[in-house]
Formats: C-alpha cells, sequence, structure tokens
C-alpha cells in the first residue's frame, strides 16, 4: 500500500519541516522527487539524504512568488503526477498593525506562490488525465488565531484554492485536497518563537504545546503520513477535502 512507484511528485519547500519529512518519505515509497526550495543549502541537504537511502531526488533553487522560475522549471519536467504546495512562511500581527509590506510578503509566497505552482503544473496533469495536489493550509484557516491575521488570510485562500482546482479539474482525474496542521515543530515555529519572543522561547514553546489539546506538537513525520495517503492512489476516492491534523485544536478546544 501507499506506493508511489514510477510516479513524479514535486515538492514546494522540500528542504525544511514539513516539505522536507514528506520529500524523504515520498522518495522512500518510490516517488522522483522534486524539491523546490529558496534555500538551496537545506535543498541540497535535503536531495542528499535522498539520494544516500537510494532514492530520488533534484533540487531546484526558486522563489515560489517568482512565476517565470516556477515555469523554467516545469518546462523541464516530462511529468508530474504529485504537488504538494508546501512553502510558507509565517506572520505575527493584527490588521491594524500588519503593515502593507508584510501582508503583500505573505500574500506573495503563502497564496500567489501556490497559485504559481498550479497554473504551471496543471495543464501537465490535464495532458496526462490525471494527478493529485496537496495544499497546506492551517487551523488558521479555520479558526481565528489570536495575532495571526496576515497568516490566517493566506491559509483561507488555500483551503478555498483547494476547494476550486478540485472543482474545475475533477473532469480531467485530477484530485485536491488540502490539511490543516495544529502547531508541528518545524524550523518555523523555532523561528517565530526566536525572533517574536526573544528570552522566553522555553516558556512560549510549552504554551504552543499545550494550545493542543492532546499535549503536544505534532511532528513532521505525523503529517507526512497524511500527506503520503492523500496523495497515493488509495486515496482515489478523496477530493475537495480538508483534513484537520491537529491533535484535537479545532474540535476540542472550547
Ligand atoms: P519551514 O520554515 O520549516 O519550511 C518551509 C520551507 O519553505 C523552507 O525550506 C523555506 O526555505 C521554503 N520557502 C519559504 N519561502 C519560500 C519561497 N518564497 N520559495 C520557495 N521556498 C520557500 O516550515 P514548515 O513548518 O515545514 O511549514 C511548511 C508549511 O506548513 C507552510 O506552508 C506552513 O504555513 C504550513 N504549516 C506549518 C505549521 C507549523 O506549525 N509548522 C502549521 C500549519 C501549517
Amino acid at each position: 500500500m501507499f506506493s508511489l512507484a514510477n510516479k513524479v511528485a514535486v515538492i514546494t519547500g522540500g528542504g525544511s519541516g514539513i516539505g522536507k519529512a514528506a520529500a524523504i518519505m515520498f522518495a522512500r515509497q518510490g516517488a522522483a522527487v522534486h524539491i523546490i526550495d529558496l534555500n538551496a543549502d537545506q535543498a541540497i541537504e535535503t536531495t542528499r539524504e535522498i539520494t544516500a537511502a537510494g532514492g530520488q531526488a533534484r533540487m531546484h533553487t526558486a522563489d515560489v512568488s517568482n512565476q517565470q522560475q516556477i515555469k523554467d522549471i516545469v518546462a523541464s519536467l516530462s511529468r508530474v503526477d504529485i504537488l504538494v504546495n508546501n512553502a510558507g512562511i509565517a506572520h505575527i500581527g493584527r490588521a491594524d498593525n500588519t503593515s502593507e509590506e508584510d501582508f503583500d510578503r505573505i500574500y506573495r509566497v503563502n497564496v500567489k506562490g501556490a497559485y504559481n505552482s498550479l497554473h504551471a503544473i496543471l495543464p501537465l496533469m490535464v495532458k496526462q488525465k490525471g494527478g493529485a495536489i496537496l495544499n497546506l493550509a492551517s487551523i488558521a484557516a479555520h479558526v481565528g488565531l489570536t495575532d495571526r491575521f496576515a497568516y490566517s488570510m493566506s491559509k483561507g485562500a488555500i483551503h478555498a484554492m483547494t476547494l476550486s482546482v478540485a472543482r474545475d479539474y475533477i473532469q480531467y482525474g485530477i484530485r485536491c485536497n488540502s490539511i490543516s496542521p495544529a502547531r508541528v515543530h518545524t524550523p518555523f515555529v523555532d523561528g517565530f518563537i526566536a525572533k517574536n519572543y526573544p528570552g522566553q522561547e522555553a516558556e512560549i514553546f510549552d504554551k504552543l504545546s499545550k494550545s493542543q489539546p492532546i499535549g503536544r506538537m505534532g511532528t513532521p513525520t505525523d503529517l507526512a503520513s497524511l500527506m503520503l495517503y492523500l496523495c497515493s492512489d488509495e486515496a482515489s476516492f478523496i477530493t475537495g477535502s480538508d483534513y484537520a491534523i491537529d491533535g484535537g485544536f479545532i474540535t476540542l478546544n472550547t
């Protein structure tokens, strides 16, 4: 079960955290993985780990918010069976203290970045008459997370994009789903704690862990397992769905 043999997967942001765990797991299941990441060193390291374990991986350094860069990469691929729109950045702030520059930056990477990959890859999937797309949304798309105005906006857009793509491409055998994680322990989380709560790292880490009723943050591997399922042929009856993977955050935090 869950074999990805003979499948080509594109994973944006595959150099770190959730995307890296997914890239390693997908390659272990037989996929040829293409990692698109802004951070060349991290992407090289993920590819190195995959190839050292006998898997197939190639890295492409690019900014997902740059349409031409993404088009050029996709033009070099003969097929794409799986697209994971994972690259994303965080931001803290309310509507009144989020600057226009920060709002635009979050929009460019988290929203336009996903659109750029969809725009470039969907024509290939249409030609192939099949494909699986998985978008990284967040619990922020479903609940009003305190102080996450721009980030929540971007993840709400991801959720809506998922529904739109699932509907428009169902006739071509293309499935599109999203997942909505609560906090997952990755460099993304460590980075924003260090940046926004200097000197209180341990206390904030503990508080964020306990905000999941299950009492801990998720791990990248928790996420990669669900991502593998949703991108595999075993999930062929699933499209237009969003899966919370959140230690009970949405339903049990009343
Ligand atoms: P991370 O920071 O560990 O990894 C993100 C990767 O994306 C990095 O390798 C980074 O270089 C790359 N990236 C950033 N901007 C890019 C750009 N413009 N072009 C190309 N690559 C770029 O993050 P993570 O925690 O693994 O998060 C991955 C996704 O999961 C994000 O979309 C995030 O919003 C979402 N998510 C994370 C959490 C969490 O708690 N970690 C929770 C919910 C959703």
